[in-house]
């Protein structure tokens, strides 16, 4: 289980990107959220505590707040626990429907490092929202898969480093990682 004290910053990061809402309130927002995702809680269960707690809110609002934050809380959690087991790579997974984002369905199936996340918008030359890990943008239901062994994609693979999404050998990436086991 990962330590709060890992947590924490990546939440209040998490926070700002709620802009359309006062400041404060977004943070306290945030912190529910992600306090309520630890406790197993459902989106639709935060969004109706959303709403209780900010009722000047629409449901269409609250809704997406929930789900936005349910899914950044996720990919946080994932993010600590990865690190912290020394994990630095993960493959960009989509729900793989018809409601993708084009962003977000170009990065499907490409391996990210935690430590160099892509801007998928810039990737195919949109207007960009910044670099980010999948399920930490507004709206997006996608996941990062961790790579625990180089055997559980085939190669050559597509990998996403320094700006761009290149094809690589087994050999070639083993080679970045130092030529060690993941
Ligand atoms: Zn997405």
């Amino acid at each position: 289980m990962a330590r709060r004290t890992d947590f924490d910053p990546i939440i209040e990061r998490n926070a700002k990107y709620i802009t359309s809402m006062a400041s404060g309130v977004a943070d306290k927002v945030t912190k529910d959220m992600a306090r309520g995702y630890m406790h197993g809680k459902r989106p639709e269960e935060l969004m109706h505590d959303v709403l209780q707690r900010w009722p000047e809110l629409t449901e269409w609002h609250a809704r997406l707040i929930a789900r936005t934050e349910t899914s950044k809380a996720s990919t946080a959690l994932t993010k600590v626990r990865a690190k912290s087991a020394g994990l630095d790579w993960y493959v960009w997974r989509t729900s793989e429907d018809a409601r993708v984002r084009t962003s977000h369905h170009h990065m499907d199936g490409v391996i990210c490092s935690w430590s160099d996340p892509p801007s998928p918008e810039a990737l195919i030359h949109e207007k960009s929202y910044g670099k980010y890990n999948p399920g930490e943008i507004f709206n997006c239901r996608c996941y990062p898969e961790v790579l625990l062994d180089y055997g559980d994609v085939s190669w050559p693979h597509k990998v996403y480093l320094g700006g761009r999404i290149r094809s690589m050998t087994l050999a070639a990436f083993k080679r970045l990682n130092g030529g060690k086991d993941i």
